[in-house]
């Protein structure tokens, strides 16, 4: 396993996941936690918080598992941001997975400009 592999796989340093996000001019904390509970019950891979301007993400998941979720939850952030309060889960869950593979599949999207939006 190369230096890439194994950073991948651990989800350290470089690549790992943001810990801001700005969706809508509001910025999120992003934060990877031992164990993601919403109402009282542990499994959940991911969290979105609108009153916190909070997402969590649970840490022990490969780089693209963690990827994939935030993709979810931002997108979860996204329509909150956007007025849609009482939006579908499968809807999340179905754009999520495709909207992950367009940004996987085409890293220069938005062209090649690496800038920090979240100071
Ligand atoms: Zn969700």
């Amino acid at each position: 396993m190369g230096e890439f592999d194994q950073r991948l796989e651990r989800g350290k340093g470089a690549l790992s996941i943001p810990n801001k996000i700005k969706v809508a001019g509001i910025v999120y904390t992003v934060e990877e936690k031992d164990v993601v509970i919403i109402d009282d019950c542990a499994g959940y891979v991911g969290l979105y918080n609108y009153k916190d301007t909070r997402i969590e993400i649970l840490k022990d998941m490969t780089l693209q598992r963690k990827q994939e979720t935030l993709v979810h939850e931002v997108l979860h952030a996204v329509l909150f941001e956007f007025g849609l309060k009482d939006h579908d889960e499968e809807l999340v869950e179905r754009a999520a997975q495709v909207l992950y593979q367009v940004l996987k599949d085409n890293p220069n999207l938005l062209g090649n400009y690496q800038t920090s939006i979240v100071q």
